[in-house]
């Protein structure tokens, strides 16, 4: 299939099965803003509920944070993002149109000129953070920004997080929480918003441990793409060398996912070393070094960042799953999502209308584990097809022989398999199915 045309189905299957919604459709929507439906809250709530407990509760020396959308606007002089944070605008004089000047495609054609060349201003620098007023009257309000990043609260609360948890470098705080840019093009699908969420944790520890901490988490982060079911031959590394890199990071590498539209960054791995916090110290006249109580040694801790999309994360699950295949000369498109991110988990599917009661308490028992479905509309084929689409990955049959053997049938999505299971093994089989454990 064309990459195009999987995009397009893609986006259909998302907005037609309640995954993912252009934000104020009924106004005209409003370019770079994206709703989740009923399906895409569910496996955003369990996308971030996996990494929380991988990034955070797997850990002793991991603790979490939740801190404000807007700062004091001094955190952003600080960090650089006032002065810095820009993306190069380029015009097109023809066509009016407006591109980031390092993303201009040779294939995106001018409908102005008559060549389908675009003409192009010079680049001018954009800063790419949304800004707003705060305060009650014209003359007291200040500007303040809505937050481009999670990790600049993290550096401001260093401390406190660090005494109030008793914790002492190395240890790393994380944090999950929306980020906004204005993104000058805004495009393919989610991939690039104007609001979106960002997962991030920032690990603070001695300088002399840093690069392999550094080691630790790539290969940590590595390795919960592959728990999530991401195909491994679609990422890989791309490393950040020369005027790439960042000016606050000393090292830093991408993982990049084969999208249908290319391959492209959606977490990045950073040795920020003791850019932030020495940043923060200097700005806000507050000291932030540590010194460690049994050695007196006195040190600006390094940060290794991890940096991962809630938003790119969903598309990356939804493109690697995305699936056509043929069951009993059928065609189907299926979601091969892991069972640990599935926004269903399992739909209980009574063969008729008759039987529905006992199915009904089958499914209210499954609800106190896990989503759980419901379906009693239409033949089987087209339920067992309904749940394919939206990534389902069992689905619990109630048959006319239920009531005499007290068991029931699980179907596999992916190999549409088939197992009869007893009703009371039922909760604890698809608990280790689903949960893994
Ligand atoms: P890009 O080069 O694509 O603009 P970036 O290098 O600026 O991304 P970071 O600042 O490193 O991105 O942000 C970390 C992560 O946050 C990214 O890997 C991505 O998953 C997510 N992210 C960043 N910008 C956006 C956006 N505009 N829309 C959705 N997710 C984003």
């Amino acid at each position: 299939m064309a990459p195009k045309d999987t995009m397009d189905k893609l986006v259909a299957l998302c907005l037609n099965r309640g995954f993912v919604y252009p934000s104020s459709e009924i106004y005209g929507g409003i370019a770079g803003f994206w709703d989740y439906g009923p399906l895409g809250c569910e496996m955003r709530n369990e996308v971030k509920a996996a990494w929380w407990q991988r990034m955070v509760r797997d850990r002793e020396d991991v603790v979490g944070l939740d801190t404000s959308i807007i700062a004091n606007p001094q955190t952003w002089v600080a960090s650089g993002h006032v002065e810095n944070f820009h993306d190069p605008m380029v015009d097109c004089r023809q066509c009016k149109r407006r591109f980031r000047a390092d993303q201009v495609d040779d294939d995106d054609r001018c409908k102005a000129s008559e060549d389908g060349r675009h003409d192009l201003t010079e680049p001018k620098q954009f800063n790419l953070m949304l800004k707003t007023r705060i305060g009650a009257s014209d003359d007291t309000a200040i500007d303040a920004y809505l937050r481009a990043e999670t990790c600049q609260s993290i550096f401001l609360d260093f401390k406190r997080a660090m005494q109030s948890a008793r914790k002492k470098p190395p240890f790393g705080i994380a944090q999950i929480g929306k980020a906004f840019r204005n993104e000058i093009t805004p495009r393919n699908f989610t991939f690039r918003s104007r609001e979106f969420e960002q997962m991030e944790l920032e690990f603070f520890c001695p300088p002399d441990q840093a690069d392999d901490w550094f080691e630790h988490f790539r290969e940590r982060r590595w390795q919960w793409h592959l728990d999530m079911g991401v195909d491994p031959e679609k990422i890989r590394w791309h490393e950040h060398t020369g005027d790439e890199l960042a000016h606050y990071c000393q090292r830093a590498y991408d993982i990049e996912f084969e999208f249908p539209f290319g391959w492209h960054e959606f977490e990045g791995i950073h040795h920020r070393g003791d850019h932030d916090l020495t940043a923060h110290s200097n700005h806000s006249g507050k000291d932030q070094a540590y010194t460690d109580p049994e050695t007196k040694e006195r040190y600006v801790p390094y940060v290794i960042e991890t940096s991962v999309g809630v938003d790119r994360t969903m598309l990356v699950l939804l493109c690697n799953g995305y699936t056509e295949d043929e069951v009993a000369g059928e065609k189907r498109t299926l979601l091969k999502l892991s069972p640990r991110v599935a926004p269903v988990k399992v739909a209980v599917l009574p063969l008729s209308k008759k039987i529905a009661e006992p199915a009904e308490r089958i499914a209210a028992d499954l609800r106190r584990r896990f989503n759980t479905a419901f379906d009693v509309t239409g033949n089987i084929g087209r339920r067992y097809r309904r749940q394919d689409e939206i990534g389902t990955p069992y689905c619990v049959t109630y048959d006319f022989d239920s009531s005499e053997d007290d068991s029931v049938t699980v179907r596999d999505r992916d190999t549409t398999k088939q197992e009869r299971i007893s009703i009371s093994a039922l909760p604890a089989y698809l608990s280790e199915k689903v949960l893994g454990y």
